[in-house]
């Protein structure tokens, strides 16, 4: 049915850059083998997934999409993939993705544009653009979608679905094509808080290939989400972040997030306010900090080890000159502006003004939320300052993309996990998301709070 709705929607849609028909429906059959036979099956057993083209997926394309990649079949799976495999899930294909997943609107894929199921003229947000489109027009029940400033919770937002970045290191890295090491997680994308709990449960816990994975276990995020559903947050204290609404926020966005917060305290939660001084200085440090991990990450495509090879029209092949034709065919706008932005800020002479006055602002903001945490148990915003924008709106205009993500930036500065939840529509009809935010490791108090607005 999932690949009969894909070949219906994606002429308009294009949410993903491949399909693994025969792969998904082989899976399939086997799960339907397998019961009939009466043998005892992961809970998520045939129900079938989507995953973002930045993880690697054995036999099968996974082009960060980036044209630097094309043709490239990774000879292994990413851990998250291993278990979506071992529970026996089918995997529909390979979501489309701003190229090395930089970028809020999906437009920097070098594959074309994605469209927002609620109107095809509009973005899907991004980078995960391809894995919240799937979800939202039923091409997906499920999706994987990573998260480095924001990638899975603005698409979910502006889509109307529900996005979960956890905990950083509560689920491995592994296999990931990595953008920014420090600030890389991967999560759920999908349509309820339960079912996202429920795949999270399934690809997160430790990992011994990945170094930064937490070795004790997951917080129980089922039992939370199934708690939260009943809908009672007695004894729930929720902070608003002062920086993280108002002024720059669309007044539906703005008003939706103020009625959830009537909905928190309906339910028994009670309401303060906190205040993040910090937060104001997330985006310039993000924007430090990226460039210069993503400027180390990428050099390793260089027309030598996968993908693409250009060699130089004239003159003499050298690597270096392989590699600079590459890599000057290869990678898109973005990726160039944030190669040179990183090389830039880490270079001698410059690393300590750049790179390090941004890792002392990141930790100010990981104090920030210390302090926070210790009058909330959670903390809520509007997760995007806007609903989804014109396809071709902000593409001339870094600044103003790079806008889209300062409600959500400062959780992965600090490590700490978040969800966005449908949270209606604005005065444009169009979907807004709600953020919750928690201390890290403790996840499951997403998937309460979050169950309880749904
Ligand atoms: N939009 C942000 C960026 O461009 C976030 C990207 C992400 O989370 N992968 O960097």
């Amino acid at each position: 049915a999932y690949l009969d709705r894909i070949a219906a929607v994606e002429p308009e849609i294009h949410a993903y850059l491949h399909v693994s028909a025969d792969d998904a429906l082989a899976t399939a059959r086997d799960v339907d083998a397998r019961r009939a036979a009466g043998e005892e099956l992961h809970p998520l057993a045939g129900v079938p997934i989507a995953v973002k083209d930045v993880v690697v997926t054995q036999g099968m394309p996974s082009t960060a999409g980036s044209k630097i990649l094309e043709g490239w079949i990774p000879p292994y799976d990413a851990t998250l993939v291993e278990r979506i495999r071992a529970a026996r899930m089918p995997i529909l294909g390979k979501t489309n993705m701003d190229e090395f997943a930089m970028g809020s609107s999906t437009e920097h894929s070098a594959y074309g544009n994605t469209h927002n199921p609620w109107d095809l003229d509009r973005i899907p947000g991004g980078s995960g653009g391809g894995s919240a489109a799937a979800v939202a027009a039923f091409a997906a029940p499920l999706a994987i979608g990573t998260d480095t400033g924001g990638s899975i919770r603005q698409p979910g937002a502006v889509t109307g679905t529900v996005g979960v970045k956890p905990t950083y290191g509560s689920v491995s890295r592994y296999g990931l094509i990595a953008l920014a090491s420090s600030l890389d997680q991967a999560g759920p994308v999908t349509r309820t808080v339960l079912d996202s709990a429920l795949l999270h449960e399934l690809i997160g816990g430790h990992d011994p290939r990945d170094s930064t994975s937490i070795p004790e276990p997951l917080p129980d995020v089922v039992a939370a989400a199934r708690q939260g559903a009943l809908g009672d947050l007695s004894g729930v204290r929720v902070g608003i972040v002062e920086q993280l609404q108002g002024e720059g926020y669309q007044p539906g966005v703005q008003a939706r997030f103020e009625e959830s917060v009537e909905l928190l305290k309906e339910a028994g939660a009670e309401v303060v306010q906190v205040s993040c001084p910090h937060f104001e200085y997330a985006l310039a440090a993000y924007y430090l900090i990226l460039p210069a991990e993503a400027s180390s990450n990428l050099a390793k495509f260089d027309g030598m080890r996968f993908g693409l090879r250009v060699e130089p029209e004239e003159g003499p092949v050298t690597a270096e000159r392989v590699m600079a034709a590459t890599r000057g065919a290869g990678f898109g706008d973005e990726v160039k502006r944030r190669i040179i932005l990183g090389t830039y800020a880490l270079s001698a002479g410059y690393y300590d003004a750049y790179y390090g006055s941004a890792q002392k602002v990141r930790t100010l903001i990981q104090r920030d939320f210390e302090a926070a945490f210790e009058q909330a148990d959670v903390l809520v915003s509007p997760t995007a300052p806007t609903t989804a924008f014109k396809l071709g709106e902000k593409l001339d205009d870094p600044l103003a993309m790079y806008l889209n993500d300062v409600a959500t930036i400062p959780a992965n500065l600090a490590g700490v996990p978040g969800i966005s939840v449908p949270n209606g529509l604005s005065d444009d009809n169009l979907p807004v998301g709600f953020q919750v935010l928690a201390p890290a490791k403790a996840d499951d108090r997403l998937y309460r709070v979050g169950a309880a607005l749904e």
